[in-house]
């Protein structure tokens, strides 16, 4: 009867947890306490961790990464995790969570790792860092070995389990990303023209929408706001989508989940009064953030696979 009513409880509480709450975060747990600072790590960190760690997401929901800065109650999350794990590559640049994450006694920066191993596969737009590593689901497997060696670190006692199911991660990542591979080939190369709201979307283009080997793949994704979206556009970044969607016939683009909408619509009433008619998608995209329960994006591998959907339908490819 004991092992039911136990079999029962990890049900419920498996049923409870999400990927941004575990319910003894702020109790003695005996687990390692980890703090990702994005959803997307706190993924991995959950798919890599199992059972044997605590782990929240420091920015949660439709709240932009690029500029956060702390807020009331962050102070003890903080100070209460045992692994504090960023995004890196200049993401996260609000001054207080910065302090933090040179301060936090163990500090992990999963892209950054990634730029240490893989340099060559960072991008850099107008010189400054792409932070955006996690839209290419190959090369965000590559943070999935620094978890797994800090959570080690920090457990030696579990490093085999959190090695297994490290590769078991990996396995299932790399099988998606084929997936998606697969889905934009079959596009003609001439429609796989991708504008969105703000410049999340390169290393997507790279992987999913370029042609191997192609030299002039940035030119496929173009949108109004930079880097980090600040909604700061001036007329010339209007026109040169304007114009970049004139060029390559873009009859669509595509709102993202945690930027405004007010550049897109605009560009579409600027594109009518050209001639050129525009519209927005159907559905938005998760550039900088998973969607909530019962967005189909609410892990990691969900919002890649729905962003690919979303763009296959709004081009008029249905993806079954
Ligand atoms: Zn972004």
């Amino acid at each position: 009867m004991r092992i039911i009513i136990c079999s029962v409880l990890s049900l419920f509480l498996a049923a409870c947890s999400s990927s941004s709450m575990t319910s003894s975060w702020g109790k003695e747990s005996g687990k390692i306490k980890v703090l990702s600072t994005t959803a997307m790590i706190d993924d991995l960190v959950s798919q890599v961790g199992g059972d044997y760690v605590d782990h929240i997401t420091l920015i949660s929901g439709e709240l932009d990464p690029h500029s956060y800065e702390l807020v009331k109650g962050d102070d003890e999350k903080i100070a209460e995790a045992h692994l504090l794990v960023s995004n890196g590559l200049g993401l996260e640049h609000g001054a207080s969570l910065r302090y933090w994450l040179e301060k936090h006694p163990f500090a992990l920066s999963v892209g950054d790792e990634i730029q240490r191993s893989f340099p060559e596969l960072i991008l850099r737009v107008d010189g400054e860092l792409d932070p955006h590593v996690w839209m290419d689901i190959s090369l965000w497997s590559n943070a999935i070995e620094p978890i797994v060696q800090a959570l080690s670190k920090l457990d030696p006692e579990h490093a085999s389990f959190y090695r297994e199911n490290g590769a078991e991660t990996f396995k299932k990542m790399q099988h998606t990303h084929a997936k998606i591979v697969n889905l934009f080939k079959g596009i003609p190369a001439e429609r796989r023209f991708l504008v969105t709201s703000h410049d999340a979307f390169n290393y997507f283009t790279r992987s999913y929408l370029a042609e191997d080997g192609e030299e002039d793949w940035s030119l496929r994704f173009a949108a109004p706001e930079g880097l980090a979206p600040d909604g700061q556009l001036s007329s010339s970044d209007i026109q040169r989508i304007i114009d970049h969607l004139c060029e390559y016939k873009i009859g669509v683009v595509f709102s993202e989940s945690n930027v405004s909408k007010d550049s897109l619509r605009k560009i579409i009433s600027a594109c009518l009064e050209k001639g050129h008619p525009v519209r927005i998608s159907s559905e938005v995209l998760y550039g900088d953030a998973m969607g909530g329960q019962g967005s189909h994006a609410d892990t990691y591998l969900d919002m890649i696979e729905h962003n690919a959907s979303v763009i296959l339908r709004d081009w008029g490819y249905v993806n079954e």
